[in-house]
């Protein structure tokens, strides 16, 4: 890394951030391709307002790896180059979808938004003070995170609410 932009880095090794970085990067291709997946597979009541919003969130998840990937290179790092090492660095996993149902494949997705919070959210505290511009962009990605956590929550609520109103005038 070039010298000022390192000197700027206090209290905290590079290698260190380097190293949950490359972690939180296998996170983001695996949640990149979950929602990839989950958009082609889908099934079901109201699955294109679904579809509409894993695809969106498929978008942001790459453009997340990309922004983490710079961030490594930034810092003197390699970005992880295998994929086989996105399943022995990741946090959050990957979650197959076993049952393509809307809600589901709905509720797999909300599970990896709030683990991919709590990392960031780790990252940020981590970072906070000590290296900004990891800080800045990992605050940026957790925003985003925290987003599609409530877009995934509200759409399955919705989609919930209207099954039941389906099933109680069948009654
Ligand atoms: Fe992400
Ligand atoms: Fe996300
Ligand atoms: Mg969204």
């Amino acid at each position: 890394m070039a010298r000022r932009g390192k000197s700027i880095i206090k209290g905290i090794e590079i290698d260190e951030i380097i190293t949950v970085l490359n972690k939180a990067y296998a996170d983001e291709w695996l949640a990149y391709y979950q929602y990839f997946i989950e958009a082609k597979v889908i099934k079901g009541i109201m699955k294109d307002a679904a579809i509409a919003e894993l695809t969106l969130h498929a978008a942001d998840e790459l453009r997340h790896a990309n922004l983490v990937a710079d961030r490594i290179i930034q810092l003197g790092g390699t970005p992880l180059l295998n994929p086989n090492e996105w399943f022995t660095h990741t946090n959050c996993g990957y979650e197959e979808p076993k049952n393509f149902d809307v809600v589901s494949i709905l509720k797999d997705s909300i599970k990896g938004e709030q683990c991919a919070i709590s990392i960031y959210s780790q990252i940020a505290e981590m970072t906070r003070n000590k290296d900004i511009v990891t800080y800045d962009i990992v605050s940026q990605i957790l925003a985003d995170e925290v987003e599609h956590e409530e877009d995934l929550q509200a759409l399955h609520d919705d989609i919930t609410e209207f099954i039941e109103d389906i099933k109680k005038n069948m009654r």
